[in-house]
């Protein structure tokens, strides 16, 4: 089997990549072997919140610089200031070239969304219909009024604290719920009371108009809040209920599983199809040769995979894009961290596992800013040799840390977009 390029991973890095090389006019193929970090987001995705010293970040566009001096090899911080700013721009026009509608802009700067524990963060860019507010510590509310109205027994969200929360920062709130007779069967057992199956149920078709009827009993407000459980299936359901009841209706993520994160790798998976790529689900590299392995530059010749047995895959190019430890991009045995599938070299980190973790679950884990080591075009090194043709993007890269820079979605999407520019440039 022959594909232009192979790409692993099915994340936020992988999909851009992909996708923005079958526009391109390449081949390509993914593999992936399970769920993504997008699955268990907030949906919204941070571009730079706050800097290794722990300053806080409202203007990401400003704050390039300061991270270049704290933090070099931040993937930011190897591609410089101006690539950055035009990847993030990149990056803004494509999401909503691709049809995942999305507001916040990197050259205004950090909007704040809600969490599922109703804190107000800042972030990047959030999906049109999620609930958002302009300001940076302080909230620039547009409404005085707001209803919160859940899906009566859905315990993955909390209308009381969120109220609470909205009620220190100035908003006046009214809390309900509402049911429908379809999701009797899937209360009868709460391990199936998620937001995705709820969403299935709620957009069904002939369940929209029952949605709308129950919505409509408490529209004496200025906007409505709901729990991000419905707009999966029939995503412009929200906006299509903000038209019906004249009022802005938004949704805030639940607890895991996101909705509002599943909708955005959904979408990519379709857009990736709709190009001509190959999927490969719960399919994985088991084995790859070098072209020749005692030259000065490594090229991956074939890759083996579970699924294809012993017909190797023959790549021009291989994009590296498997995420961090929690989607097992990376993990660590005894004695040293690897990365999974070609055991690159990595970014130095502590000879002692002790040095690997804090004790205290709360502070800014040394783990989290492991990872592969890259050059400035995302290209990847072996025992120091330069891997030609494998390029890595996303959290598999090292150098930052995503939760306490929040800067996981910005640096998935800026380093696959320099990955695929990288591909092009050697095409
Ligand atoms: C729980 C959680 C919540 C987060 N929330 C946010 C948020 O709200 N906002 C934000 O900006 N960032 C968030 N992040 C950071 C997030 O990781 C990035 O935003 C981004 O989605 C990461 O994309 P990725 O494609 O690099 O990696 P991932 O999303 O981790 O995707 C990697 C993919 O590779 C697959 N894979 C792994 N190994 C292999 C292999 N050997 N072969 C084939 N496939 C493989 C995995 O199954 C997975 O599908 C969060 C991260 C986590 C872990």
């Amino acid at each position: 089997m022959r594909f232009d390029v192979v790409v692993m991973g099915g994340g936020l890095a992988g999909y851009t990549c992909a996708i923005t090389l079958l526009d391109s006019g390449l081949s390509c193929a993914l593999m992936s072997i399970g769920q993504s970090a997008l699955h268990f987001s907030s949906g919204s995705m941070d571009f730079l919140n706050a800097l290794p010293n722990g300053e806080r970040v409202y203007k990401p566009e400003a704050a390039l610089e300061k991270l270049k001096e704290l933090a070099p090899e931040h993937p930011y911080s190897l591609m410089g200031a101006e690539k950055t700013k035009a990847m993030a721009l990149e990056a803004e026009r494509l999401l909503n070239n691709w049809g995942i509608l999305v507001s916040g802009s990197f050259t205004e700067g950090n909007h704040l969304r809600l969490s599922p524990m109703g804190k107000l963060l800042p972030t990047w860019l959030s999906q049109k219909d999620v609930f958002w507010v302009k300001g940076d510590e302080k909230p620039l509310w547009e409404w005085k009024k707001v209803s919160i109205v859940t899906v009566k027994d859905f315990l993955d969200f909390s209308p009381e604290i969120i109220s609470a929360q909205l009620n220190d920062l100035g908003l006046q709130t009214k809390i309900s719920s509402f049911t429908l007779p379809d999701l009797e069967i899937l209360r009868e057992n709460p391990s199936e009371f998620r937001s995705v199956n709820i969403a299935r149920v709620l957009d069904k078709k002939e369940n929209r108009p029952l949605v709308l009827a129950e919505l409509k009993k408490a529209t004496d407000c200025d906007a409505l809040i709901l729990p991000a459980c419905l707009g999966l299936n029939h995503p412009s359901f929200i906006s299509e209920l903000s038209k019906e009841l004249g009022i802005p209706v938004r949704i805030v993520p639940t607890l895991a599983p996101s909705m509002v994160g599943a909708r955005i790798n959904n979408h990519l998976h379709r857009e990736f199809l709709a190009r001509g790529g190959v999927s490969m689900p719960k399919d994985v590299a088991t084995a790859y040769t070098f072209k020749d392995p005692d030259a000065e530059t490594l090229t991956i010749e074939k890759i083996f995979t579970a699924n294809h047995g012993d017909i190797p895959i023959r790549p021009r190019h291989v994009i590296l894009a498997t995420g961090s430890f929690f989607s097992k991009g990376l993990y660590a045995d005894m004695g040293k961290i690897k990365e999974a599938v070609f055991e690159l070299d990595l970014l130095d980190y502590p000879d002692q596992r002790e040095e690997w973790t804090k004790y205290d679950f709360f502070a800014p884990q040394p783990y989290a800013g492991f990872g592969v080591k890259v050059d400035e075009n995302m290209r990847t090194f072996k025992k120091g040799k330069l891997v030609t043709n494998l390029k890595a993007a996303g959290l598999v890269l090292g150098g930052f840390n995503p939760v306490l820079q929040g800067c996981g979605a910005g640096v998935a999407l800026v380093t696959a977009l320099v990955a695929a520019q990288s591909v092009l440039a050697e095409e």
